[in-house]
């Protein structure tokens, strides 16, 4: 049987009328750009995730690089983030004029590692009159960035003690992680912004891209609202900012999807739990580890496997929808090699990219389909 890795189409079967309706209605309103759907989706996306305010942007990416023009980056300033996560982490932080700066992960939650977040500024940088100062460079740092990776929220106790001491924005890049948990507090209320993606296959996704950036900060607010607009207000401009809206049938779409979210967590959370009950006894294979004070929403079903080459040809063999997120760690992309980093550098990024696999985990995913998945890497291993 072939088992696909997401399938969207189920998850819209019962949604199919209303998302229509937000067609049709819109087409008969010719409201298209933002609007009352958009801010009736800020409103409850700010209630959904325990902020003050949301503001709707084009997608993920562009919600990185506002959030880092808003606090201020200008250019060839630094902000830490971790090499092991989708592209456009790094690539939002050059966009928006920066240097990204890499810490390694942990190799359990794959979430940065804090204490080497506190060992890099304690070894190479001062608190100056200008800020946070790397000392070898002069080159200011200007924020810290996690990211949820896979659904799961690091440890932002550790860092939002290491941000607070040296009083530096943390930036959360919560692309994969909408109403994931750390303690009570849902993703993208735990730094000074938050990140949102509502890219297709995000645990909430869009019917095309949009994204969206939350914070509890009035004036942050304020500044978004004006950089996703070319920065100005009516035709006058301080600064420059960008178009980077959200259209109205994308935060229509969204309305109807929102509703649905915890329902489609829920069932990503059964299907984990299922995988990680019959792979207890394997030990090729890592299921993920979730830290008890975090509440994942499993965007992915990442697994670290052994002989994970064979065990990818294996399943595609089987028509088993699975993927690598992420073959090449982003210190050794060919775009980053002015940083000067090297193999070596991020012993634990290199070796998840190695043996990461992403299976099957959403809500829809049938019994028999999961079944079929788990026996495959069963068989595999017993080879
Ligand atoms: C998807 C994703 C983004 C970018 O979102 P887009 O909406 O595709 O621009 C950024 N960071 C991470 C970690 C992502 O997974």
């Amino acid at each position: 049987m072939a088992v696909p890795l997401l399938d969207i189409n189920r998850q819209h079967a019962d949604i199919k009328d209303a998302l229509t309706k937000v067609f049709t209605d819109a087409l008969s309103s010719s409201m298209f750009i933002k609007g009352p759907e958009m801010e009736a989706l800020e409103k409850e996306f700010a209630d959904y995730s325990g902020t003050a305010d949301a503001i709707g942007c084009a997608s993920g990416t562009d919600a990185l690089i506002l959030a880092l023009q808003a606090i201020g980056l200008k250019r060839d300033e630094l902000v830490i983030t971790v090499p092991f996560t989708f592209f456009a982490t790094a690539g939002a932080i050059v966009r928006a004029g920066g240097t990204p700066v890499f810490i390694d992960i942990l190799p359990d939650t794959f979430n940065m590692d804090p204490d080497l977040l506190d060992a890099w500024l304690n070894t190479n940088c001062a608190i100056t009159n200008r800020g946070v100062v790397h000392r070898a460079t002069g080159k200011r740092v200007a924020a810290i960035m996690p990211v949820h990776i896979f659904g799961q929220i690091g440890n932002m106790d550790s860092i939002s003690a290491t941000a607070s001491t040296w009083e530096l924005p943390v930036i959360e890049d919560a692309a994969q992680a909408v109403g994931a948990k750390w303690k009570n507090s849902k993703a993208g209320s735990l730094g000074s912004i938050g990140c949102f993606s509502f890219f297709p296959s995000k645990n909430l996704g869009a019917l095309g891209d949009g994204g969206m950036l939350t914070t509890n900060d009035p004036a942050l607010a304020a500044r978004l609202r004006t950089l996703r607009e070319h920065g100005g207000q009516g035709y006058l401009h301080a600064e420059v900012g960008t178009n980077s809206r959200l259209d109205a049938l994308q935060a229509g779409f969204l309305r109807v999807k929102l509703g649905k979210l915890e329902e489609w967590h829920a069932g990503r959370r059964a299907n984990a739990e299922k995988y990680r009950e019959a792979f207890a006894d394997l030990d090729q294979v890592q299921t993920p580890v979730i830290d008890p004070r975090a509440w994942s929403i499993y965007n992915q079903y990442s697994i670290l496997a052994e002989n994970r080459d064979e065990l990818l040809s294996y399943l595609r063999g089987k028509n088993i929808g699975c993927a690598i997120y992420y073959p090449l760690p982003l210190h050794l992309q060919e775009c980053f090699k002015d940083l000067a980093y090297s193999k070596g550098d991020f012993p634990i990024s290199e070796k998840c990219s190695d043996k990461v696999i992403s299976l099957p985990v959403f809500g829809e995913l049938t019994k028999d389909e999961q079944d079929e998945v788990i026996a495959a890497v069963k068989d595999f291993y017993k080879k």
